[in-house]
């Protein structure tokens, strides 16, 4: 038996009963948790819940109508493969490609700039760990549509809105954000590598930072996170963008969480704004995507998981991708 694991039985025995509840930030962690069980080998009286960490299921509906409608006015656009397929209010990017619009999908940003079509649009999604590269494509001049995010805000929300007692914080965020940044919530953190090992030992290490009611971070990736992260990656970041409130699934708007172009010319939301400023965005009210986000329940708590939302037919966005989005990998691992 892991040595962590027979650790983490004796030390959820001094709780007396109480849960503790730790949120893994990263859909990249979950990823891990899922395929090896991990949940389900630990004491009942530790409970993990997946947060806000895949960066496709916290877009906003609304950033994906605007695309979508850019490309339906004759804009071409490009995006990542897993954002095709999440559902827009009428329909996805793939759908509006099949049906004729210049939709790219792309696997790097760096495609952009071989694009024969200088005009073509970036969707930009994630958090601090793809933002370097569509800087680096600001930098170049492509026009781009900006949903990036950045990891702190929402895990200060969730603080607030759930109760969780410690976080396994975003490993390859940290990688570029650095620990220190983690030490403003207040909260136990562990940053923690990806392999099943080094999450239980992670959890192990956040259940003895509870247990003493220390609010601290322990760095345990120190092979790849360094306390001031990667100064290069921020520089071109901080260049080329700036911070802005962005709406966040299920989080609603949150303050200074989002970044865009500091070039108005190449901010696809101010270059298109007559286009954009008539689109319309519901959400599927069946979907229960915003609360898997925040923490508040499990994807087979939704009624449509796996019946009518698989990956084939995709409601929400939590069910797109199979590698980080908290449905798509408890339908791969769980059924
Ligand atoms: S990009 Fe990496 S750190 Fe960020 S959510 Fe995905 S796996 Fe986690
Ligand atoms: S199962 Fe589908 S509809 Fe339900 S929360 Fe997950 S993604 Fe949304």
């Amino acid at each position: 038996m892991n040595i962590y694991l027979k650790k983490i039985e004796e030390i959820a025995k001094e709780f007396d009963n109480r849960t503790i509840t730790i949120m893994e930030v990263c859909g990249g962690h979950t990823n891990t948790i899922m395929k090896y069980g991990i949940r389900d080998i630990l004491p009942k009286n530790i409970h993990l819940i997946s947060g806000p960490g895949c960066p496709v299921c916290v877009t906003s509906q609304k950033d994906i109508d605007n695309m979508i409608a850019l490309a339906n006015s004759g804009i071409p656009v490009a995006s990542y493969g897993d954002m095709m397929h999440v559902p827009g209010t009428k329909l996805s990017l793939a759908k509006a490609k099949s049906l004729g619009a210049d939709v790219k999908m792309i696997y790097t940003a760096t495609e952009m700039l071989k694009d024969e079509n200088k005009h073509r649009v970036f969707f930009g999604i994630g958090f601090e760990t793809t933002t370097p590269m569509t800087a680096y494509l600001l930098e170049k001049g492509i026009c781009v549509y900006s949903a990036h995010k950045i990891m702190p805000p929402p895990m200060r929300e969730i603080t607030t809105k759930t109760k969780v007692d410690g976080f396994i914080d975003p490993g390859h965020v940290a990688c570029i954000i650095g620990s220190k940044v983690f030490d403003e919530l207040k909260v136990p953190q562990v940053i923690s590598g990806f392999k099943k090992e080094q999450i239980i030992r992670g959890i192990y290490k956040l259940l003895v930072l509870i247990k003493e009611g220390k609010n601290e971070v322990i760095n345990d990736y120190t092979e790849v996170v360094k306390e001031d992260g990667n100064p290069k990656a921020r520089k071109i970041i901080r260049d080329n963008m700036k911070l802005i409130d962005s709406e966040w699934r299920g989080l609603g708007i949150l303050k200074n969480s989002g970044l865009e172009p500091k070039n108005d010319k190449i901010n696809a939301k101010i270059k298109y704004a007559n286009i954009l400023k008539n689109v319309k965005s519901f959400s599927n009210p069946a979907c229960r995507c915003g609360e898997i986000i925040k923490g508040l329940c499990e994807p087979k708590d939704c009624k449509l998981f796996g019946k009518v939302c698989t990956p084939q037919n995709p409601i929400g966005a939590c069910m797109v991708s199979e590698t980080e989005g908290a449905c798509g990998i408890a339908f791969k691992y769980v059924k």
